[in-house]
Protein backbone atom coordinates (compact mmCIF):
# COMPACT_ATOMS: atom_id res chain seq x y z
CA UNK A 1 0.00 0.00 0.00
CA UNK A 2 1.20 3.66 -0.88
CA UNK A 3 1.77 5.49 2.16
CA UNK A 4 4.51 8.12 0.90
CA UNK A 5 4.43 9.68 -2.70
CA UNK A 6 6.71 12.27 -3.99
CA UNK A 7 4.89 14.40 -6.45
CA UNK A 8 6.08 16.33 -8.79
CA UNK A 9 4.36 19.30 -10.99
CA UNK A 10 7.13 19.95 -14.27
CA UNK A 11 6.30 23.39 -15.58
CA UNK A 12 7.61 24.96 -18.62
CA UNK A 13 9.88 27.29 -16.31
CA UNK A 14 9.22 26.05 -12.62
CA UNK A 15 9.30 22.80 -11.03
CA UNK A 16 7.12 22.15 -8.02
CA UNK A 17 7.73 19.13 -5.32
CA UNK A 18 6.82 17.89 -2.45
CA UNK A 19 5.73 14.79 0.12
CA UNK A 20 2.53 13.28 0.49
CA UNK A 21 1.65 11.22 3.26
CA UNK A 22 -1.33 9.67 3.69
CA UNK A 23 -3.83 12.13 1.36
CA UNK A 24 -1.56 15.24 3.00
CA UNK A 25 1.27 17.41 1.39
CA UNK A 26 3.95 17.58 4.08
CA UNK A 27 6.21 19.41 1.95
CA UNK A 28 5.96 21.79 -1.02
CA UNK A 29 9.37 23.31 -2.80
CA UNK A 30 9.84 25.35 -6.18
CA UNK A 31 13.12 25.62 -8.43
CA UNK A 32 13.89 25.85 -11.46
CA UNK A 33 13.09 23.16 -14.17
CA UNK A 34 16.24 21.69 -15.34
CA UNK A 35 16.09 22.18 -19.08
CA UNK A 36 17.47 18.76 -20.10
CA UNK A 37 14.96 15.43 -19.51
CA UNK A 38 18.79 13.82 -18.09
CA UNK A 39 19.08 16.50 -15.88
CA UNK A 40 15.21 15.98 -14.19
CA UNK A 41 16.35 12.58 -14.12
CA UNK A 42 19.24 13.04 -11.95
CA UNK A 43 17.13 15.96 -9.60
CA UNK A 44 14.42 13.35 -8.79
CA UNK A 45 17.08 10.47 -7.97
CA UNK A 46 18.76 13.46 -5.72
CA UNK A 47 15.54 14.14 -4.12
CA UNK A 48 14.56 10.37 -3.68
CA UNK A 49 17.77 9.69 -1.92
CA UNK A 50 17.24 12.62 0.27
CA UNK A 51 13.39 12.65 1.04
CA UNK A 52 14.32 8.94 2.80
CA UNK A 53 11.12 6.25 2.67
CA UNK A 54 9.15 6.79 -0.77
CA UNK A 55 6.82 4.33 -2.02
CA UNK A 56 6.09 5.86 -5.34
CA UNK A 57 6.57 8.92 -7.67
CA UNK A 58 3.84 10.48 -9.29
CA UNK A 59 4.54 13.39 -12.08
CA UNK A 60 2.96 15.60 -14.25
CA UNK A 61 4.64 17.21 -17.05
CA UNK A 62 3.37 19.48 -20.19
CA UNK A 63 2.65 18.08 -23.13
CA UNK A 64 1.08 14.71 -23.87
CA UNK A 65 1.81 11.41 -22.01
CA UNK A 66 0.84 8.20 -23.50
CA UNK A 67 0.20 4.94 -21.88
CA UNK A 68 4.17 3.89 -21.93
CA UNK A 69 4.72 7.33 -19.79
CA UNK A 70 6.60 8.60 -22.96
CA UNK A 71 6.00 12.59 -23.22
CA UNK A 72 5.02 13.94 -26.82
CA UNK A 73 5.35 17.82 -27.94
CA UNK A 74 5.47 19.29 -24.51
CA UNK A 75 5.34 23.27 -25.48
CA UNK A 76 7.74 25.40 -23.82
CA UNK A 77 10.40 22.23 -23.33
CA UNK A 78 11.23 20.80 -26.58
CA UNK A 79 13.71 18.88 -25.04
CA UNK A 80 12.02 16.16 -23.49
CA UNK A 81 9.65 15.47 -26.93
CA UNK A 82 9.95 11.44 -27.36
CA UNK A 83 11.75 11.15 -23.94
CA UNK A 84 10.66 7.91 -21.98
CA UNK A 85 10.14 9.31 -19.06
CA UNK A 86 8.47 7.17 -16.32
CA UNK A 87 10.62 3.66 -17.36
CA UNK A 88 13.91 6.46 -17.10
CA UNK A 89 12.63 7.04 -13.54
CA UNK A 90 11.58 3.62 -12.61
CA UNK A 91 14.63 2.47 -13.37
CA UNK A 92 16.66 4.70 -11.76
CA UNK A 93 14.82 4.90 -8.39
CA UNK A 94 13.63 1.29 -8.49
CA UNK A 95 10.11 3.13 -7.32
CA UNK A 96 6.56 2.87 -9.16
CA UNK A 97 6.06 5.82 -11.05
CA UNK A 98 2.78 7.52 -12.80
CA UNK A 99 2.92 9.96 -15.16
CA UNK A 100 -0.15 12.47 -16.37
CA UNK A 101 -0.35 15.82 -18.50
CA UNK A 102 0.00 18.72 -15.77
CA UNK A 103 -3.71 20.00 -16.46
CA UNK A 104 -4.87 16.24 -15.50
CA UNK A 105 -2.54 16.28 -12.63
CA UNK A 106 -4.05 19.56 -11.24
CA UNK A 107 -7.81 18.47 -12.12
CA UNK A 108 -7.26 15.08 -10.48
CA UNK A 109 -5.89 17.01 -7.33
CA UNK A 110 -8.83 19.53 -7.42
CA UNK A 111 -11.24 16.87 -8.02
CA UNK A 112 -10.57 14.35 -5.24
CA UNK A 113 -9.26 17.25 -2.74
CA UNK A 114 -10.45 20.73 -3.70
CA UNK A 115 -13.07 22.99 -5.72
CA UNK A 116 -14.30 20.00 -7.47
CA UNK A 117 -14.24 17.44 -4.42
CA UNK A 118 -17.67 14.71 -4.57
CA UNK A 119 -18.80 15.85 -8.02
CA UNK A 120 -18.98 13.04 -10.77
CA UNK A 121 -18.67 15.43 -13.61
CA UNK A 122 -16.52 18.72 -13.13
CA UNK A 123 -14.15 20.65 -15.74
CA UNK A 124 -10.74 22.14 -14.61
CA UNK A 125 -9.24 24.85 -16.01
CA UNK A 126 -5.47 26.11 -14.90
CA UNK A 127 -5.72 29.51 -16.47
CA UNK A 128 -1.68 31.05 -16.67
CA UNK A 129 1.22 30.90 -19.70
CA UNK A 130 -1.41 28.64 -21.31
CA UNK A 131 -4.71 27.23 -20.77
CA UNK A 132 -4.51 23.80 -19.31
CA UNK A 133 -7.85 21.48 -19.43
CA UNK A 134 -9.48 18.62 -17.00
CA UNK A 135 -12.26 16.56 -17.66
CA UNK A 136 -13.74 14.32 -15.00
CA UNK A 137 -16.69 12.86 -16.88
CA UNK A 138 -18.98 10.23 -15.48
CA UNK A 139 -16.52 9.59 -12.21
CA UNK A 140 -13.41 9.38 -14.52
CA UNK A 141 -10.31 11.61 -15.84
CA UNK A 142 -10.62 11.79 -19.37
CA UNK A 143 -7.52 10.98 -21.11
CA UNK A 144 -8.37 10.29 -24.96
CA UNK A 145 -6.24 7.45 -27.32
CA UNK A 146 -2.47 7.49 -26.56
CA UNK A 147 -3.28 10.24 -23.74
CA UNK A 148 -4.09 12.64 -26.64
CA UNK A 149 -7.11 14.08 -25.24
CA UNK A 150 -8.78 16.61 -23.35
CA UNK A 151 -6.73 19.62 -25.02
CA UNK A 152 -9.33 22.22 -24.23
CA UNK A 153 -6.62 25.05 -24.60
CA UNK A 154 -6.80 24.58 -28.34
CA UNK A 155 -10.39 24.48 -28.93
CA UNK A 156 -10.80 26.81 -31.79
CA UNK A 157 -13.21 29.87 -31.11
CA UNK A 158 -12.47 31.85 -34.06
CA UNK A 159 -10.57 30.63 -37.37
CA UNK A 160 -9.79 34.19 -37.95
CA UNK A 161 -8.37 35.07 -34.74
CA UNK A 162 -4.82 35.25 -33.38
CA UNK A 163 -2.09 32.42 -33.98
CA UNK A 164 -1.43 30.20 -31.25
CA UNK A 165 1.90 28.25 -30.81
CA UNK A 166 -0.12 24.87 -31.95
CA UNK A 167 -0.39 26.61 -35.90
CA UNK A 168 -4.04 27.16 -35.46
CA UNK A 169 -5.41 30.68 -34.73
CA UNK A 170 -8.02 31.73 -32.73
CA UNK A 171 -7.82 28.86 -29.78
CA UNK A 172 -9.05 29.97 -26.79
CA UNK A 173 -5.39 29.84 -25.76
CA UNK A 174 -4.34 32.87 -28.19
CA UNK A 175 -7.35 34.97 -26.08
CA UNK A 176 -6.64 33.80 -23.02
CA UNK A 177 -2.57 32.64 -21.98
CA UNK A 178 -0.44 35.21 -20.82
CA UNK A 179 1.89 34.94 -23.54
CA UNK A 180 -0.77 36.30 -25.93
CA UNK A 181 -2.90 38.32 -23.62
CA UNK A 182 -0.30 40.70 -21.75
CA UNK A 183 1.43 41.70 -25.01
CA UNK A 184 -2.22 42.54 -25.99
CA UNK A 185 -2.85 44.46 -23.00
CA UNK A 186 0.36 46.51 -22.91
CA UNK A 187 -0.63 47.77 -26.41
CA UNK A 188 -3.90 48.58 -25.43
CA UNK A 189 -2.32 50.43 -22.53
CA UNK A 190 0.03 52.30 -24.19
CA UNK A 191 -2.92 53.69 -26.36
CA UNK A 192 -5.06 54.52 -23.32
CA UNK A 193 -5.88 57.58 -21.01
CA UNK A 194 -3.16 57.30 -17.80
CA UNK A 195 -0.84 54.80 -19.49
CA UNK A 196 0.86 52.86 -16.51
CA UNK A 197 4.58 53.83 -16.35
CA UNK A 198 6.08 50.61 -15.88
CA UNK A 199 4.26 48.58 -18.95
CA UNK A 200 7.40 46.52 -19.86
CA UNK A 201 6.84 44.74 -16.07
CA UNK A 202 3.28 44.35 -16.53
CA UNK A 203 1.78 40.64 -15.69
CA UNK A 204 -1.18 39.63 -15.13
CA UNK A 205 -1.43 40.31 -11.19
CA UNK A 206 -0.37 43.88 -12.17
CA UNK A 207 -3.03 43.92 -14.63
CA UNK A 208 -5.77 43.08 -12.42
CA UNK A 209 -4.43 45.82 -9.28
CA UNK A 210 -5.33 48.25 -12.02
CA UNK A 211 -8.16 47.42 -12.76
CA UNK A 212 -9.45 47.34 -9.21
CA UNK A 213 -7.91 50.89 -9.22
CA UNK A 214 -10.22 51.76 -11.66
CA UNK A 215 -8.50 51.87 -14.63
CA UNK A 216 -10.89 52.04 -17.81
CA UNK A 217 -8.80 50.29 -19.88
CA UNK A 218 -7.48 47.51 -17.83
CA UNK A 219 -11.32 47.05 -16.66
CA UNK A 220 -11.87 46.87 -20.09
CA UNK A 221 -9.32 43.69 -21.07
CA UNK A 222 -10.65 41.36 -18.11
CA UNK A 223 -14.20 42.43 -19.59
CA UNK A 224 -12.77 40.29 -22.86
CA UNK A 225 -11.40 37.95 -20.34
CA UNK A 226 -14.02 36.98 -19.11
CA UNK A 227 -15.84 37.13 -22.16
CA UNK A 228 -13.59 34.45 -23.95
CA UNK A 229 -13.35 32.59 -21.16
CA UNK A 230 -17.31 32.34 -20.82
CA UNK A 231 -17.54 31.38 -24.67
CA UNK A 232 -14.89 28.10 -23.98
CA UNK A 233 -16.92 27.20 -20.95
CA UNK A 234 -20.27 27.45 -22.84
CA UNK A 235 -18.53 25.04 -25.19
CA UNK A 236 -17.39 22.56 -22.38
CA UNK A 237 -20.65 22.73 -20.73
CA UNK A 238 -22.78 21.58 -23.58
CA UNK A 239 -20.09 18.86 -24.05
CA UNK A 240 -19.68 17.63 -20.54
CA UNK A 241 -22.51 19.15 -18.54
CA UNK A 242 -20.66 19.41 -15.53
CA UNK A 243 -21.72 20.35 -11.53
CA UNK A 244 -18.60 22.24 -11.28
CA UNK A 245 -16.19 24.51 -13.13
CA UNK A 246 -13.08 25.19 -11.57
CA UNK A 247 -10.48 27.55 -12.13
CA UNK A 248 -7.19 27.55 -11.38
CA UNK A 249 -3.21 29.00 -12.12
CA UNK A 250 -2.21 32.12 -11.28
CA UNK A 251 -4.83 34.67 -13.61
CA UNK A 252 -7.53 33.20 -11.51
CA UNK A 253 -6.50 35.17 -9.22
CA UNK A 254 -7.72 38.11 -10.70
CA UNK A 255 -11.28 35.93 -10.64
CA UNK A 256 -13.16 39.39 -9.68
CA UNK A 257 -12.28 41.19 -11.97
CA UNK A 258 -13.15 38.81 -15.25
CA UNK A 259 -16.07 37.02 -13.01
CA UNK A 260 -18.87 39.49 -14.24
CA UNK A 261 -18.20 39.40 -17.95
CA UNK A 262 -17.88 35.90 -17.54
CA UNK A 263 -20.96 34.65 -15.50
CA UNK A 264 -23.02 36.95 -18.60
CA UNK A 265 -21.49 35.34 -21.27
CA UNK A 266 -22.53 32.02 -19.83
CA UNK A 267 -26.06 33.14 -18.75
CA UNK A 268 -26.68 34.87 -22.92
CA UNK A 269 -25.31 31.13 -24.39
CA UNK A 270 -25.67 28.08 -21.52
CA UNK A 271 -28.29 26.13 -22.94
CA UNK A 272 -30.78 25.87 -20.01
CA UNK A 273 -28.30 28.06 -18.04
CA UNK A 274 -30.36 28.61 -14.66
CA UNK A 275 -31.72 25.08 -14.43
CA UNK A 276 -28.17 23.43 -14.76
CA UNK A 277 -27.56 25.11 -11.04
CA UNK A 278 -23.91 25.03 -12.25
CA UNK A 279 -21.29 26.36 -10.63
CA UNK A 280 -18.16 28.38 -11.33
CA UNK A 281 -15.23 28.93 -8.93
CA UNK A 282 -12.02 29.28 -8.17
CA UNK A 283 -9.67 26.79 -7.37
CA UNK A 284 -9.19 25.38 -3.71
CA UNK A 285 -5.13 23.91 -3.67
CA UNK A 286 -3.48 26.94 -5.06
CA UNK A 287 0.44 25.64 -6.07
CA UNK A 288 -0.13 22.15 -3.83
CA UNK A 289 -3.08 21.10 -6.78
CA UNK A 290 -0.60 19.26 -8.61
CA UNK A 291 0.59 17.77 -5.38
CA UNK A 292 -2.45 15.93 -3.98
CA UNK A 293 -2.90 14.96 -8.12
CA UNK A 294 0.09 12.99 -8.36
CA UNK A 295 -1.26 11.19 -4.66
CA UNK A 296 -4.61 10.51 -6.41
CA UNK A 297 -2.95 9.22 -9.56
CA UNK A 298 -1.35 6.34 -7.04
CA UNK A 299 -4.36 5.90 -5.31
CA UNK A 300 -6.23 5.17 -8.33
CA UNK A 301 -3.61 2.21 -9.67
ZN1 LIG B 1 -3.76 26.42 -30.17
Amino acid sequence: MVRSVLGIDVGGTQMKWGLVQEGRVRSLHKEKTPPHPEALKSRIQQLVHELGPVDAIGIGVPGMVDEEGVIHDPPNLPEFHGFPLKQALEQITGLPVRIENDANLIALGEWKFGAAQGARHAVVMTLGTGIGTGFISDGRLVRGAHGRGAEGGHMILDPDGPPCYCGNRGCLESFLGTVHFIPRARSALAQGPEVPSDLDQLDAAELYKLAQRGHPVAQELWREYGHWLGLGIVNFVHLFGPEVVVLGGGVAGAFDAFAPAMFQTLEQHVIGYPDRHLKVVPAALGMEAGIYGAWALLEDT
